[in-house]
């Protein structure tokens, strides 16, 4: 029993280096990422439930590692958060989702895109202005882009968040809270931040036709965004049982496996044609 113990631990021993190793080859490859064109984003549409259009999309990243593949931002976004080069990458994010939704807008009705921005990036000193520069060059305006906040990388320096926040709002932008619910500040979050939409999470709606509990939670999520004058949007809707219920509740728009996966750029063009071509 002993001898076993010890091959466990050195198990975890050697389970623990390779993934140190792992992260640090990925901290170090990844401020080469932008420059060797390795990162893209895939978009998911933001859909009205009632109309059936796409109304926005999500930008979300994904990171091609000649190495090891395909790589989740599960993985690579904690990372570049704690070396800080979530900053430029957010600046290439920003920069890249003005350039693509152009395209988007010009066959289409939709009316924004969004980015979603963590804790890092509203710290960094000018990060307004450098914002404002690249959708400025971008032809784009600020009211054309929502800013996806989780709320867990709001906990830290609150203050100085409401301040950063507040100021993109009174540039144009739109504030979404993204995983609603999902941390135990949520709700004092809401008296805080000057914001337009809250995004329920998906563990809520995944639930929310099987667990009565999870089907309240969500019908309250829906009640108080309403109560407060904010938006809301389910995430993570995979079921047309999900999407009637959600209906039902009067939630007015989600994004979804149901409707699409996120898509590379020239997949998600061809989804826009395709409905205005209906
Ligand atoms: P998130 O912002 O909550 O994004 C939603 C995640 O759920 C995405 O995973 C999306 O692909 C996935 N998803 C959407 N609909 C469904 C569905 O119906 N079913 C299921 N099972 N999953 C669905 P992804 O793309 O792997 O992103 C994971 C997280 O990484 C994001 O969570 C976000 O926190 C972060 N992230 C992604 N892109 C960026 C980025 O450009 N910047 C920053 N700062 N974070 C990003
Ligand atoms: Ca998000
Ligand atoms: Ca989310
Ligand atoms: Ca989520």
């Amino acid at each position: 029993a002993k001898a076993e113990g010890k091959n466990t631990y050195a198990f975890y021993q050697q389970h623990l280096t390779e993934k140190t190793i792992r992260y640090h080859e990925l901290e170090a490859d990844l401020k080469l990422a932008v420059q060797k064109n390795q990162l893209v984003l895939h978009y998911q549409p933001k859909v009205c439930i009632n109309s059936n259009k796409v109304f926005s999309a999500e930008a979300l990243i994904r990171w091609q590692h000649p190495k090891y593949g395909f790589i989740s931002p599960l993985e690579f976004i904690p990372i570049a958060e704690a070396s800080g080069d979530i900053c430029e990458i957010g600046y290439w994010i920003a920069k890249q989702a003005c350039t693509d939704f152009i395209k988007f807008k010009a066959q289409s009705e939709m009316s924004s895109i969004a980015i979603n921005v963590s804790t890092k990036q509203l710290t960094d000193s000018g990060f307004i202005k450098k914002l404002n520069n690249i959708i400025t060059e971008a032809n784009c305006m600020p009211q054309w882009i929502e800013l996806e906040q989780t709320e867990s990388a709001l906990m830290d320096s609150q203050r100085m968040h409401v301040n950063v926040m507040s100021q993109l709002r009174q540039c144009g932008y739109k504030l979404a809270l993204d995983d609603f619910g999902t941390h135990y500040s949520s709700l004092s979050q809401l008296t805080n931040l000057p914001l337009h939409t809250l995004k329920i999470d998906k563990s809520f709606i995944d639930h929310c036709t099987d667990n009565k509990k999870a089907h309240m939670i969500v019908r309250t999520i829906i009640q108080l965004a309403d109560n407060l004058g904010l938006q809301t949007i389910a995430e993570g809707v995979e079921t047309s049982e999900q999407l009637d219920l959600l209906r039902s509740e009067g939630c007015v728009a989600y994004q979804g496996y149901y409707f699409s996966k996120p898509l590379p750029a020239e997949d998600f063009e061809k989804l826009l044609s395709a409905e205005s071509a209906q």
